[in-house]
C-alpha cells in the first residue's frame, strides 16, 4: 500500500512535500516524494490529500486502569489526601471494571492518534483477557509498602503473568516499582535484575520531598500510620533514593515519571551520571496537582531524554497527547514545535529502547502512522500541535476504523 500525503513528517529528516510511504506486512519499506516512490513501487494508493503524515504518537506514562475515574476525584490541596482518595476509589473496582476501563482507555487513546502506550497496570493478571488495539508496553505496578519480605515473590509473580500472557508482537513488558515511598529497595533491586524496562514515580510532590529529605509532613505521617518502615527518611531526596536503589547500570532502561521536586544537589548528581535515565513529564496532570515547576530546561541541558505522558484520568480530562503538547507549549513558550513533537515520538521510542524502529518514518520502521489536516502554510508543525479532531490512524500497517 502506498500512502500519499501533502507533507510527510519523518521526524528524522526534512519534511517531504507531496510525499509517500510504502507499507508492507506491518512495516514501512520505502519513503520519499510521491513521484519517485510511484516510479519504483506498485500497489494501491491511499491518497490522504491535504494532510500531514507523521509517526503515531507515543504516550510515555499512562494508567489505563483508571479511565473510569475521570472526574471522579476532586482536586485536593494535599497530594497525600489525593492518594487516600484514589485508594478508596480503587477498592471499589472489580476485575471487570478494570477490563472495561482499560479497553475504553485504548479506544480513547486511538481516537487521539496514540499508537503506542507505556501503560502501568495494577491488575496485570487481566492481560490474557485483553487484545490491545495499539502497541502497548505493559508495566506491572508493584507495591510492598509494609515490608520487603515478599519482594521476590511479587516480582516472580509479575514475571510469570507476562510469560503466560503470550504478548503479541505489538506488546512488550516491564516492571513498575510504584515509587520509592511505596516500593522497597529490595523490590527495586529484583525488578531491575529481571525486567527489560523499568518505570517508576519519583519526586512527584512536595510532600514526597518532605518525607524523604526531612522525615516529616503529611505523606510521612500517613505512611508511618499504615506500618511503613520509615528508617530511610531524613537523609536523602526522592531522586537520591531512586538512584541508590536502581544503580547506574540500569538507568538507561528506566523511565522516571514526574521528577518535579529537585534540589541543587540532585541536579549535580544528574550531571555526574555516566548514563542518564529518561523522564516522563505529564503536563496536564502536573497542572491539576499544581506541582512545583518542572525543570525542563535544566534537565534537557543535562542531556536527560524528556517525553510526555497523560498520566491517568484520575488527574486528567482525556488521553490526548495533542492536548499535552499544547499544555507543554503554554508551560514552556519558546520551545520549538519540532522539539515538542519529538517528546511524543522519537524521545519515548528511545526511552523504550525502540529508537529507530518507532516514532520515526523510514525504511524498516513500524507502520504506525497518523495524519492530520494541514493547510500548507509552512507552519505545519504548529498546525499538528493545534489539532483537536480525530486523526487518520494506522497501526502495524492496518488502518483503524474512523
Ligand atoms: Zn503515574
Amino acid at each position: 500500500m502506498i500512502v500519499r500525503a501533502r507533507t510527510v513528517v519523518t521526524m528524522n529528516g526534512p519534511p517531504i512535500e507531496d510525499g509517500a510511504v510504502v507499507v508492507d506486512a506491518g512495516r514501512i519499506i520505502d519513503v520519499g516524494p510521491f513521484a519517485d516512490v510511484q516510479s519504483r513501487r506498485s500497489g494501491e494508493v491511499v491518497d490522504l490529500g491535504d494532510q500531514a503524515l507523521l509517526p503515531g504518537l507515543i504516550n510515555a506514562h499512562c494508567h489505563l486502569d483508571y479511565t473510569c475515574l475521570r472526574a471522579q476525584i476532586p482536586r485536593l490541596e494535599s497530594f497525600t489526601d489525593w492518594i487516600k482518595s484514589i485508594n478508596g476509589a480503587k477498592a471499589k473496582l472489580s476485575p471487570d471494571d478494570y477490563l472495561k476501563s482499560i479497553n475504553e482507555g485504548f479506544a480513547e487513546a486511538i481516537r487521539f492518534g496514540t499508537t503506542t502506550v507505556c501503560n502501568l497496570t495494577s491488575v496485570p493478571h487481566v492481560l490474557p483477557q485483553l487484545t490491545p488495539p495499539i502497541r502497548t508496553c505493559w508495566f506491572a505496578e508493584l507495591i510492598d509498602v509494609r515490608g520487603a519480605e515478599r519482594a521476590n515473590d511479587i516480582v516472580a509473580r509479575a514475571f510469570q503473568i507476562f510469560e503466560h500472557a503470550r504478548l503479541t508482537q505489538k506488546s512488550c513488558w516491564g516492571l513498575a516499582p510504584h515509587a520509592p515511598f511505596t516500593a522497597s529497595s529490595e523490590l527495586y533491586r529484583r525488578s531491575t535484575e529481571i525486567a527489560p524496562l523499568i518505570t517508576t514515580h519519583v519526586a512527584e510532590s512536595a510532600e514526597e520531598m518532605q518525607m524523604f529529605r526531612d522525615a516529616a509532613g503529611p505523606l510521612y505521617d500517613f505512611l508511618e500510620s499504615i506500618g511503613r518502615d520509615m528508617s530511610d527518611c531524613g537523609n536523602r531526596t526522592p531522586l537520591q533514593e531512586f538512584l541508590q536503589r536502581v544503580g547506574d547500570r540500569c538507568l538507561p532502561k528506566s523511565i522516571v515519571a514526574h521528577l518535579n521536586e529537585m534540589t541543587e544537589r540532585d541536579f549535580e548528581l544528574v550531571r555526574g551520571l555516566p548514563a542518564k535515565f529518561h523522564v516522563a513529564h505529564c503536563p496536564r496532570s502536573h497542572e491539576y496537582f499544581r506541582h512545583a515547576p518542572f525543570a525542563f530546561a535544566r534537565l534537557r541541558q543535562l542531556g536527560v531524554n524528556i517525553c510526555l505522558g497523560t498520566d491517568s484520568l484520575a488527574s486528567n480530562q482525556d488521553l490526548s497527547l495533542f492536548a499535552e503538547m499544547r499544555r507543554f507549549e503554554a508551560e514552556f513558550p519558546g520551545v520549538p514545535p519540532l522539539e515538542i513533537l519529538q517528546m511524543v515520538t522519537v524521545n519515548p521510542a528511545r526511552a523504550m529502547g525502540r529508537e529507530g524502529s518507532l516514532g520515526v518514518i523510514g525504511p524498516g520502521t513500524a507502520a504506525d502512522l497518523i495524519a492530520v489536516p494541514c493547510a500548507g502554510t509552512g507552519e505545519f508543525l504548529s498546525e499538528i500541535i493545534a489539532f483537536t479532531e480525530r486523526p487518520w490512524v494506522m497501526v502495524s500497517g492496518r488502518c483503524l476504523e474512523q
